[in-house]
């Protein structure tokens, strides 16, 4: 079996690109995962969402340990069979949306109790819980069960949390043992501060990871502080495994992280959006619910491959948002998956020549535009 592996194939200032191995195939970083949260990229069949350039999908262990539930995944042959994806998936761990989406928290050293958003049954996560959770889904990459405080949060609360969740790393490494193939990636938190940042990622150098992600960002501290924090946060972590920034971003959140050394990251926002009839093109975002659509026969992006821009007119997205129809959400979610897949490809194609400063020029120059102006 081919070991879980990094290599780097070239750098450009603090950017990497270069490739994860693992058993399912390979990953190209920097990557971009869409989420599919329930198993399933909304709106989307998994071969095409692979057919916009994904190499790996996320999927949400809170939200399938209680729908349809990790052993009943298990029994039907893993999550990668029951979903139809045969290619790498990460796993979260689900502290986050234990804290964000369910009722009725109770956390402890020990984990956190809770009562399910969907039918108010009782759960308990803790580490050792989330390892053999995300072990019976099958995942490739799986994520250390950690805490995030919720926000606005004291330093001190901060640090106690983190503290906590670096107790919590190493019981997560505990329980997963020796699995060949498989990684595990642990998560430093901190908050914004820079002194907790390096307590955290300390912590996670001495239990030892595959990978490591950067956690507690993207959580509303806004786009500065995000960046400030990715100015030294990848620097403390090891130089030779991929970097996850978790739950990122906006196309110049992710532009901003990979000039900073970021490898990874996941987002709703092209799936999210794409079913709100937004759209993501080169020149920044397009609300297709626009009354100015509605007679414009110009496809979304001419300069777009993916079939909503190949086939369809502005009027065409427009009229089909408007009327409900579910062609709306599969079109716009396929377009935004494309142009994020496309920006990631530009990216790692701009570090690999040495010219990613110029293609982050281009990048910017281009939304700057803005819009193509209506008819
Ligand atoms: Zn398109």
């Amino acid at each position: 079996m081919t070991a879980f592996s990094f290599s780097i194939a070239a750098t450009d200032g603090r950017a990497r690109t270069g490739t994860i191995h693992t058993p399912r195939g390979q990953i190209r970083t920097p990557a971009f995962m869409p989420v599919g949260t329930a198993a399933t990229v909304k709106a989307m069949l998994p071969e095409s969402v692979r057919a916009t350039g994904a190499d790996i999908l996320l999927g949400n262990t809170y939200h399938l340990m209680l729908r349809p539930g990790a052993e009943r995944v298990a029994k039907l042959g893993g999550l990668h069979r029951f979903m139809n994806w045969n290619r790498p998936i990460l796993t979260d761990s689900g502290g986050f949306q234990v804290m964000s989406l369910s009722d009725l928290r109770k956390l402890t050293e020990d984990g956190v109790r809770f009562k399910s958003h969907v039918d108010g049954s009782e759960h308990f996560l803790s580490p050792e819980r989330s390892m053999e959770i995300q072990r019976l889904l099958g995942s490739d990459i799986v994520m250390c069960f950690d805490e995030c405080p919720a926000l606005p949060a004291t330093e001190e609360q901060v640090a106690q949390s983190m503290r906590m969740s670096m107790r919590w790393a190493e019981r997560s490494r505990e329980a997963f043992g020796d699995r060949p193939g498989h990684a595990l990636f642990g998560i430093q938190q901190g908050g914004v501060t820079k002194e907790l940042r390096a307590e955290s990622a300390e912590a996670l150098r001495a239990i030892g990871f595959d990978g490591y992600a950067i956690g507690g960002l993207a959580v509303g501290e806004g786009q500065e502080a995000m960046f400030g924090v990715l100015d030294y946060a990848p620097g403390m972590l090891p130089a030779d495994r991929p970097r996850y920034l978790m739950g990122v971003g906006k196309p110049d959140d992710i532009v901003g992280a990979v000039q900073r050394g970021v490898d990874m990251m996941d987002c709703v926002l092209p799936s999210r959006s794409g079913r709100t009839g937004q759209a993501w093109t080169r020149r920044g975002q397009v609300n297709l619910k626009n009354a100015r659509h509605a007679d414009d026969p110009r496809p979304l992006d001419e300069d777009c491959a993916c079939p909503a821009c190949r086939g369809y007119s502005r009027a065409y997205l427009h009229h089909v948002y408007r009327a409900g129809e579910i062609i709306a959400s599969m079109l716009l979610t396929w377009h935004n998956l494309h142009y994020f897949q496309e920006l990631m490809d530009g990216l790692r194609t701009a570090i690999a020549a040495g010219r990613l400063e110029a293609f982050v020029a281009d990048f910017h120059r281009l939304r700057a535009e803005g819009d193509i102006e209506r008819l």
